[in-house]
Formats: C-alpha cells, structure tokens, sequence
C-alpha cells in the first residue's frame, strides 16, 4: 500500500517512516499543502496521514479541495493536542479519523489500517481472495491446503495489492509503484522477478501475465 504523508515537522517524518515502512507501506512525503495537494490527485495513493497545520496551504483546505474534486482517498488527520475545534473542522471537510499530537506510533498504525480496512471492505486484518488468506499482520499467506509462508517485504507488498484488486489486470507501472518508492531505482524487469517468486509459494496459475498490459490474479 501506497501512503502519503504530508507533514512539515521533518523529525516527526523521520520518526514515522521506517516504522511506517516496516509496518509494510510505501511512504511518499510531502512538507507543504500546495505539493500535497497536488500529489494525491496526480498519482495513486491507498490512504493520506494529513498534517492540519501545513505551511502554505492549510491541511483543511487541503482536504477540502480534495473532497471538492471527488478523491475518496482515506485521510487520517493530524491535529494540535486539545483542539476540539480543529477534530470537528477536519472530519466535516472529509477525514476518515483524527489524532491528536503527540500520539504514539501503534495508535496511528491501529488508526491508519481501521481506515485502510473499511475503504477496501476488510472486516479484520486478513485478506482472502479463492482459498488464499493474507494476514496483513504477520504478513504471511496460507493456501488452501493450509500451508502457511512468511513473506518478505516485497512479496508482502505485491501479494496485498494482487488481493486489493482481485481478477483485474494490474500494470508492471502501478505494481512497482506498490513495492518501491519514488526514489529508489525501478527496474520493471525485477517486477517480474517477484512474480515468479510468487507463484513458486502459492502455485503457478494464480497470477498470469497479459503481454504489453501487466499481471491479473485469479483462481487457477
Ligand atoms: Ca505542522
């Protein structure tokens, strides 16, 4: 899943994205309402963590806009500790949830994936798609022979956005931007790479290729 997060107190950024990272996530950052604005109509974020109290253009504005140009993106809002006012303002203009700064990292997390959970209709923190099961915590796959794998990060990522978007022909482009950020070196032939890999633990059949269009899962 691909995350963004706009927030302009760069110790709290360096605090939140390798845990965030660790958590399974792609994080792209954005320090200012302007580039986060325009960020998350232009590319394909799974849900925002938004900072109300941006430089340049507001966090509400933001979101408002956002809104106002039909994004349904999950957004968790950041806000002042004590300002009630500012919760109210925020989840009126379109936020999905709140938390108050300071917080601690595991109810952001625990936050973020309620969010995440309802957008893409998940009931607990397991994806299951014909007899495969993702449990998006342990991060592993069990087949329907019962057969559990422990994924690595990557195979982790690649396998969760397959079973996000299930029978759909997904682009080599869309896959790489689920599995690597922005500023690492992408090599579409490695997505492949990472397919095969898949198909060696759940079976050979469950993930075709489409020549010149990407990859699809679906039952064998
Ligand atoms: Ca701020």
């Amino acid at each position: 899943m691909r995350l963004l997060l706009a927030e302009d107190d760069s110790q709290l950024v360096e605090f939140l994205r390798p845990k965030l990272q660790r958590s399974g996530y792609i994080v792209e950052w954005s320090n200012n309402g302007i580039d986060a604005e325009f960020l998350a109509l232009e590319e394909n974020f799974d849900g925002i963590i938004l900072d109300l109290g941006l430089p340049q253009k507001s966090g509400l504005e933001v979101l408002k806009s956002w809104r106002e140009q039909n994004l349904t993106t999950p957004v968790l809002i950041l806000t002042a500790r004590d300002s009630w006012q500012e919760r109210v303002d925020g989840l009126k203009a379109g936020a999905d949830d709140y938390l108050g700064k300071p917080f601690h990292f595991e109810e952001l997390s625990a936050r973020l994936e309620a969010i995440l959970r309802r957008h893409f209709g998940q009931l607990d923190n397991t994806l299951e798609f014909e007899g495969l099961t993702l449990d998006t915590d342990r991060q592993t796959v069990t087949l329907s022979t019962s057969e559990t794998h422990q994924l690595t990060a990557i195979e982790f990522r690649l396998l969760r956005h397959f079973m996000l978007n299930p029978n759909k022909i997904i682009s080599k482009t869309e896959l790489s931007e689920h599995i690597y950020e922005e500023e690492q070196l992408k090599d579409s032939n490695v997505i492949e790479v990472y397919i095969n890999r898949l198909r060696t633990l759940l079976g050979k059949s469950w993930i075709k290729t489409f020549r010149g269009q990407g990859y699809r899962l679906s039952a064998p």
